[in-house]
């Protein structure tokens, strides 16, 4: 039997629970407990790649670089969004690795630092939406300002000022061929953290850009590049649901590319956090992918087996 190949992208819940504070033991230990989940699928016999989010974690860093620039230079969103994407993948090497080798598995896992090709002439360019790292009083929004010109700050609801970025549509992932041959020589592999880093192409030179790329939809080009069966969004919550926060709120358990967008245009899934992962589904389907799925962390195996989460498929299937 051919093995099927998954690519996951892990929720923010995977690394940090919203109650916790973020120290290195939190999140390692709630990447142990994901990677039991991880394993469980290794073990079965899919191959896997496995992409994250990186909000909480870029959002530390750029306060560790803005608190400590007296003594060392702070680095650009793209270098920080590159130091998220190695540690956190030091993490699940190690927390994986170690349960496969506790389960007699032979199989080792690989970071790859990952780049995301976005347009330059994407018009999220024009219009920063993402509020990013810390919160600044007008004073230091206006140094802020004067040593970086080019970004743009905004008010945040009365809680200070705050840097804003565009968040574009990623388009291709650079290190596509490098994940594959991984793969395909039987590694698990970790790669696109973050969405990637953004990066735009000027003539045949490429450079980062300061924006963030969302998880969901730069995990979704990873797995229809690197030709995966199925992609599968892990969160919080046990799948889409429509009409959701009111008291006849239903999840969506399999529905078509069609009718999943269908809800997507009638606004039932919110910006920046459901609307992207249906977004992603659609996409994967639609580009020839069998099955996407959105779900809970903690129901991996039973998601892939189709008795959990909501269920992406073709109207032709
Ligand atoms: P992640 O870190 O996994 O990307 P998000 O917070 O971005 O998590 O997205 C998951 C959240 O989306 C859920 O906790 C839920 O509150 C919210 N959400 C918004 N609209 C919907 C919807 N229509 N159905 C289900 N969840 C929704
Ligand atoms: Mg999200």
């Amino acid at each position: 039997m051919q093995e099927k190949l998954v690519v996951i992208a892990l929720g923010g819940n995977a690394l940090l629970q919203r109650t916790q504070k973020g120290t290195f033991e939190d999140q390692y230990v709630n990447v142990e407990k994901t990677a039991k989940k991880i394993a469980d699928l290794v073990e079965h016999g899919y191959k896997v790649v496995l992409t994250h989010g990186n909000g909480p974690q870029v959002g530390a860093t750029l306060l560790r670089h803005d608190a400590a620039k007296n003594m060392v230079p702070p680095f650009p969103l793209d270098a920080c969004g590159a130091e998220t994407q190695g540690f956190i993948g030091y993490m699940i090497q190690q927390a994986l690795r170690n349960e496969l080798k506790s389960r007699g598995i032979d199989k080792y896992v690989v970071t790859i630092i990952t780049r995301t090709v976005v347009d330059r002439h994407d018009p999220a360019f024009e219009r920063p939406t993402k509020p990013i790292g810390p919160f600044y009083s007008k004073e230091e929004a206006d140094q802020l300002a004067q040593r970086m010109p080019g970004i743009t700050i905004k008010e945040d609801a009365g809680r200070g000022y705050r840097r804003v970025v565009p968040s574009p549509d990623p388009k291709i992932i650079a290190e596509r061929s490098a994940i594959k041959t991984l793969v395909d020589a039987g590694f698990v592999v970790v790669s696109t953290g973050g969405g990637g880093i953004p990066i735009i192409e000027d003539g045949t030179q490429a450079k980062g850009v300061e924006a963030v790329i969302d998880k969901d939809l730069g995990g979704q080009r990873l797995a229809t590049l690197i030709g995966a069966n199925v992609f599968i969004i892990l969160t919080d919550i046990d799948g889409a649901y429509v009409n959701y926060g009111t008291a006849n709120q239903e999840m969506i358990r399999e529905v078509s590319t069609g009718k999943l967008q269908s809800y997507l245009d009638q606004g039932q899934f919110k910006e920046g956090s459901m609307a992207p992962k249906v977004l992603a589904a659609i996409r994967f389907v639609e580009s020839g992918g069998e099955r996407a799925i959105i779900a809970e962390l903690g129901k991996l195996t039973e998601a892939l087996e189709g008795k959990a989460g909501t269920q992406v498929v073709s109207p032709r299937a």
